[in-house]
């Protein structure tokens, strides 16, 4: 059930198409002389305007046939239908657990029947995953129904009620080139567009498949997600991939432009934002500058889903607690197709890569455990072990040096089906950027209105290796990103941020 919320203030008003509130944005601004840190505390006026007609969303799965994308088409059908299966351990029924959006809440504040938490689904107009109509491509011709079967992540009870609904759906013929993914995928490419096609035309067909989709769903908007398979990481080339300009040239010529990148190209030019859920470093300059001449949404990369997430927890914890972790080793094994692809070691070099710089800015935040450029050790090891399938062993060693010289070593196990935690990170992923295309700001003194950056930082939270505009720092911390969410949808309402201070119950 939703709740309505509605904001009782002179700073924010409701007109019949927007939400427009008033605030005031406080930041500081900090000189630093040696020893001598003089703050200057700053407040900007800013005006923020949010469009309140919710459109019907179309997102299109790149990798459609593939565990997380069979499951977030199933998972959202079995919510719409309210489904209900047996399992050995009772009756489950759908839902959406692990969403930040649907399933967490945020605290409006007290009341006389005490503290109200609303879901933050409810703060602000957004689409609801119900209603999001889902398409896509895959290398794999394997309809959705079998797919899903493929996929071993549902119940089989669950699976036989939404069969004949998922086979109904087929992927359309997507762009491969053998040499991105690795050469063990092979066997399942039967649905194809390139080989011989070059890929201008490649680029031309997914172009036309965004336009039929649109038209033949009718949906309003579209959103496409990049959740197939890991790519190794492509050259940066100057001349190739360095512009936009450039980028384009090099997709006309049949340079080396990844599958992935194809994607993006091809979803910036229809105007529609652009998720990357893989490691792969698919946003090259080229196809940034590109997103951002052309006003449209980017955001990635790799989905933060399970072991990194805990990461950007305990480090967090450690470090903020005045605790020096000096070493951090984490250990996967997996039996997916995902780590099938993740085997190679080109593909597993992007994972590495992607899951190395989580602790970074927290580290570089204590100058008190950490001489400049000093961090912990980090190791990644990820094994491919079919038997377990999509149920994911994640194992991690933290060890910290602790007062006078001691060792706090801390040691988790973590068990659990991966495509289920990706799933509800997928819907906040296109949620949240849906809901952002309706937000624009106008600062004290400009006259225009703004958007976002292209490069979508707000996502940080649901990403292993956040994507931010070039120059401005990435947060990596679990608590920072989640608050950053929470108080920029409070000051779509002009509501303060979230301070926690709680002064009301500790003055006497
Ligand atoms: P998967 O192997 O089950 O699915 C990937 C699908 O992509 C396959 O069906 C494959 O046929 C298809 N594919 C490969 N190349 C393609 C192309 N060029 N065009 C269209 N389709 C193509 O993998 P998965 O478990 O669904 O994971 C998908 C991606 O998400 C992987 O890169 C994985 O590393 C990433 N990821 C997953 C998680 C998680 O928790 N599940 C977390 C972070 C990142």
């Amino acid at each position: 059930m939703s709740v309505n919320v509605h904001i009782n203030s002179p700073n924010v008003k409701y007109t019949d198409t927007h939400i427009v509130s008033q605030y005031p944005y406080q930041t500081t601004s900090v000189h630093r002389d040696g020893n001598k840190v003089t703050v200057t505390p700053r407040t900007t006026e800013m005006t923020f305007s949010t469009e309140r007609h919710v459109p019907q969303l179309g997102v299109m799965l790149v990798g459609w046939g593939g565990n997380n994308g069979t499951t977030v088409t199933a998972a959202v059908l079995a919510n719409k239908r309210g489904l209900t299966w047996r399992t050995k351990t009772g009756v489950k029924k759908a839902n959406y657990f692990g969403s930040l959006l649907q399933a967490s809440t945020v605290c409006l504040g007290s009341g006389p029947e005490g503290e109200v938490n609303v879901p933050i689904r409810d703060l602000l107009p957004m689409v609801h995953p119900n209603d999001i109509v889902f398409d896509g491509w895959d290398i794999s011709s394997m309809d959705l129904g079998s797919a899903m079967e493929r996929a071993e992540v549902l119940d089989w009870s669950l699976q036989e009620q939404l069969r004949p609904h998922m086979s109904r759906m087929k992927p359309r013929p997507s762009i491969y080139i053998p040499d991105f993914i690795a050469a063990n995928q092979e066997s399942r490419a039967d649905n194809v567009l390139t080989g011989s096609m070059a890929e201008q035309v490649a680029l031309r067909g997914i172009r036309a498949d965004i336009r039929d989709f649109r038209r033949s769903s009718g949906v309003d908007k579209v959103i496409v997600l990049w959740t197939a398979n890991t790519e190794r990481f492509c050259d940066l080339t100057p001349g190739v991939n360095d512009k936009a300009e450039n980028l384009l040239a090099a997709i006309q010529d049949g340079a080396d432009v990844s599958p992935s990148t194809l994607f993006a190209v091809a979803s910036i030019l229809e105007g529609c934002a652009y998720i990357n859920g893989s490691p792969q470093n698919t946003f090259v300059p080229g196809a940034i500058e590109l997103a951002v001449q052309k006003g449209v949404f980017i955001g990635g990369d790799d989905f933060k889903s399970g072991q990194t997430k805990i990461k950007s927890v305990l480090v967090d914890f450690l470090v903020s607690s005045g605790i020096k972790p000096t070493s951090i080793v984490s250990y996967n094994h997996l039996g997916n197709n995902d780590g099938r692809n993740l085997s190679a070691p080109q593909q597993f070099r992007s994972k590495e890569i992607s899951k190395s710089n989580v602790v970074d800015d927290m580290v570089q935040s204590n100058s008190v455990l950490y001489q400049p450029g000093e961090k912990p050790d980090h190791c990644v090891v990820i094994k491919y072990v079919p038997c377990v399938g999509d149920s994911k062993r994640a194992m991690d060693e933290y060890t910290s040096e602790i007062m006078m010289g001691g060792t706090n070593t801390i040691a988790l196990h973590n068990t659990c089906e991966d495509s289920l935690l990706a799933t509800p990170i997928m819907l906040d992923l296109v949620i949240l950027t849906e809901l952002c295309q309706r937000v624009t700001v106008r600062p004290q003194g400009e006259e225009d209105f703004m958007s976002f950056h292209s490069v979508l930082a707000l996502l940080s939270f649901l990403c292993k290796a956040p994507l931010v505009p070039s120059g401005t720092p990435v947060i990596n911390s679990f608590f920072r990103q989640r608050t950053c969410i929470e108080n920029i949808l409070r000051a779509c309402l002009g509501l303060p941020p979230q301070n926690h201070m709680l002064l009301e119950h500790k003055l006497q």
